[in-house]
């Protein structure tokens, strides 16, 4: 028989079968066998049922100590008492039936000394844990003869994430009526011969029967050793072709000119360029310069100075005679953007005005809050060519915005602009724009590599002198002597002429926790949450906005001192009045949600209180932090934080005292994090496609992989002679698309 791997599982393993896998969202054969193992239980190595916990559905492995079926008094009927043990302790399992014949059936496999696998939902019965009608297989007894018996009695099990819907084991059958009948020419391999055997890999074939079925623990391990490997080479073969199709597209080329607008520009920067901004912006010159689109990723801490480094790259592009845009992540940022552009252009940001010089050209915004006067001379000078610089948020491309001749994409924060919208710039007709995507999040090699592979990555390492740093200081938040030093410190700048950031987890007292934070802040889940902290109502809630700014108006040691509130929900009008305010010391105590968290530049402000620190992601305090010590003044930031030590949370919080190295808060923050986080939701098709690929565990995975997938694609670009590994890549970049195993 073959067997066809886009078979739709009810033709293989029956109806209601397949209606339970496809509540795990496995609905075909290759489905299922990819669907590995989340672990594998050693034969004769039982659960410790120390780990159940009431309420979750669990598969453990036990033996039978007893099992007694007796007539309830009360209610009539027949129940089964049976105590399954790990060896120390013990866990019910209760049956009941109306008459005792029907628990023979129970009564014949549940013996003492029996071992198997037993799945259902915890709960509590007379304070002993226990499963009431548990699913359950006994290990050996289904085998056909005694030696089959032994034998398998020695195998490993493996154990699916499972459901209430569909038990591991079914899932296991399942998966063998899939497995047994496959033959090697059943799925073709999209590793090719020669790469599998220099890093001594298991074939596909192969690789499937041992993470499905293994006799030893070696079995699986090499087994998903493969598919580790694999991932990481379908990746890095996508990755490739990708950078080989770009490297054929058409661009304009804009060389620039030597008497333009840049040389006018640095001929007015108040400082001296330093080395790290001359060398990038030599690299980013030249990639302009050339008639293929660039496609470059800069990196840099807050205040490396990236955004002198993309407006050079732009005035390049205007000196060509093309536009070029800015995409920020929110309206404030955008609308900041555009006042910094101005005051570094000057009168050079003044075309159309009798002051300014012949070079000059003009920045226009577009956002949906303008108003429609507004907006349409944006638009106007955004289609005319008017305006060099079109500053706005993502939607500046999704609304077609039209321009005169677009000539460069620069992306401020690159975590929301994903492979779809580098994609979309390059189907908008016409030459494909240059894009220059700019990220203060220091993003480690093989992150780079795995989620922006298509991207050239510049690094800005040195920070612009005159900078004197941050101070960083954990504050337990139970401490009232130390809470009290804290508002005393926030005053001692505010007397001093500073400003003070003071940031809040969410905006109102009334936000439920659980439903999606204030303004994107990275916080934990309410799972990850109940694991640190215990159960939900023992926790004190989250600080808010709203009620921290009356405490703060009410507190003695800020008498007299206006407090101004800044979060997501306000109107984008009201945002920009309040940052004006800040930003001019009218008001100099600032209470704000995460929307601070990137680009907002108030040299003056020198100290930044955050409140539930270790509710935060570490990347994401780290780009908080860097709000404060931007100018002369050194800065301090002082992190609340009741984490219990010990726990990741405290990790995350001590970790950023200790380091302002962005490399390291960036390594850290990896290994806390989970996988999805990490490539983010935007990241199509990778998080369903990475299932054991871990970036930074398999770090020399990935580059071993990006080698091998180098030479293939350079090799055979179109993949001619790699057929199976061209239907991996599509499946991987359209999830939808799960033929990739058959087609061949
Ligand atoms: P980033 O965008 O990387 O966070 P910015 O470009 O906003 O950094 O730069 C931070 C501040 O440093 C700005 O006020 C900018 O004008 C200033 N700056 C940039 N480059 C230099 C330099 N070479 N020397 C002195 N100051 C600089
Ligand atoms: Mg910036």
């Amino acid at each position: 028989m073959t067997v066809r791997l886009d078979a739709p599982l009810e033709r293989l393993v029956g109806q209601r079968t397949a209606a339970a896998l496809g509540r795990l969202g496995l609905r075909t054969a290759a489905d299922l066998l990819r669907h590995y193992p989340r672990r594998y239980s050693e034969p004769g190595r039982l659960t410790d049922l120390r780990e159940l916990r009431v309420g979750e559905h669990v598969t453990v492995m036990a033996e039978v100590r007893q099992a007694t079926v007796r007539q309830m008094r009360s209610r009539g009927g027949s129940m089964m008492e049976v105590v399954v043990t790990d060896g120390t302790r013990e866990l019910g399992l209760t049956f009941f039936a109306k008459h005792a014949a029907r628990l023979r059936y129970h009564e014949s496999k549940l013996r003492p000394g029996a071992v198997g696998l037993f799945t259902g939902d915890v709960n509590r019965y007379r304070g002993r844990p226990q499963l009431v009608h548990p699913d359950y297989t006994i290990v050996g007894l289904d085998a056909d003869d005694e030696e089959a018996a032994l034998v398998e009695a020695t195998r490993p099990i493996p154990i699916y994430p499972a459901s209430s819907a569909i038990p591991s084991w079914r899932i296991q059958t399942a998966v063998r009526t899939v497995l047994d009948p496959l033959r090697p020419e059943d799925v073709p391999d999209p590793i090719p011969d020669d790469v599998r055997e220099r890093h001594g890999l298991l074939d596909l074939h192969t690789a499937l029967r041992l993470v499905h079925a293994p006799y030893t623990e070696d079995d699986h391990r090499r087994a998903r050793a493969r598919f580790v490997f694999e991932e990481a080479f379908v990746l890095q073969a996508a990755l490739a072709r990708r950078r080989a199709e770009l490297a054929a597209v058409d661009a304009v080329a804009r060389p620039g000119r030597p008497d333009g607008l840049l040389a006018a520009f640095d001929a007015r920067l108040p400082f001296e360029l330093t080395a790290g901004q001359r060398e990038v912006g030599e690299q980013i010159a030249a990639d302009l310069a050339a008639p293929r689109p660039m496609q470059r990723l800069l990196q840099g801490e807050v205040g490396s100075g990236k955004t002198v480094v993309a407006l050079r790259a732009m005035l390049q592009v205007v000196d060509s005679g093309g536009q070029a845009a800015l995409l920020a992540p929110t309206e404030v940022l955008a609308a900041q953007h555009v006042r910094t552009l101005r005051a570094l252009l000057g009168p050079l940001a003044d075309a159309g005005t009798l002051e300014a010089p012949d070079v000059a050209t003009r920045v226009a915004l577009v956002t949906g809050s303008q108003t429609a006067a507004q907006r349409r001379e944006a638009l106007l000078d955004a289609a005319s060519g008017r305006a060099g610089i079109v500053v706005g948020t993502h939607a500046l491309l999704g609304e077609q915005v039209q321009f005169a001749d677009l000539g460069l994409v620069v992306v401020d924060e690159q975590h929301r602009f994903g492979v779809e919208q580098r994609d979309e710039l390059r189907r908008r007709g016409g030459p494909t724009p240059h894009l220059l995507v700019m990220t203060a999040t220091p993003i480690p090699r093989t992150v780079a590599m795995t989620v922006f592979g298509d991207l050239e990555v510049s690094s800005l390492t040195d920070l612009p002198g005159g900078r004197a740093g941050v101070t960083t200081h954990v504050v337990p938040a139970d401490n009232a002597a130390w809470m009290a030093r804290t508002w005393q410190r926030v005053r001692e700048e505010v007397d001093a002429g500073h400003r003070a950031y003071v940031v809040c987890p969410r905006i109102s007292p009334d936000d439920p926790e659980d439903k999606a934070p204030a303004d994107d802040a990275d916080l934990l889940s309410a799972d990850e949450d109940a694991l640190l902290f215990g159960e939900p109502e023992r926790r004190r809630p989250l600080r808010a906005v709203l009620e921290v700014a009356e405490e703060l108006a009410a507190a003695p040691a800020l008498a007299g001192v206006p407090i101004g509130v800044l979060h997501g929900a306000l109107p984008p009008a009201e945002k920009d009045e309040v940052m004006g305010r800040f930003a001019r010391g009218e008001v100099p105590v600032l209470v704000a949600t995460t929307v601070i968290e990137v680009g907002v530049d108030v040299p003056e402000a020198t100290v930044m209180v955050v409140l539930d620190a270790d509710r935060f992601g570490l990347s994401q305090l780290h780009q908080l932090r860097g709000r404060v010590g931007r100018g002369t003044e050194p800065g301090l930031c002082l992190l609340v934080s009741s984490a219990p030590e010990g726990t990741d949370a405290a990790t995350r919080v001590s970790t950023l005292a200790e380091t302002t190295d962005g490399f390291r808060i960036a390594g850290v923050d990896l290994e806390l994090r989970r996988e999805g986080d990490v490539l983010g939701a935007s990241q199509s098709g990778t998080a369903s496609s990475l299932r054991l690929l871990r970036v930074v565990r398999h770090a020399d995975v990935i580059a071993e992989a990006r080698q091998e997938a180098a030479l293939v694609v350079g090799r055979d670009p179109a993949l001619r002679e790699h057929p199976a590994l061209d239907a991996a890549i599509a499946a991987w970049l359209d999830p939808e698309r799960e033929e990739f195993l058959e087609r061949a």
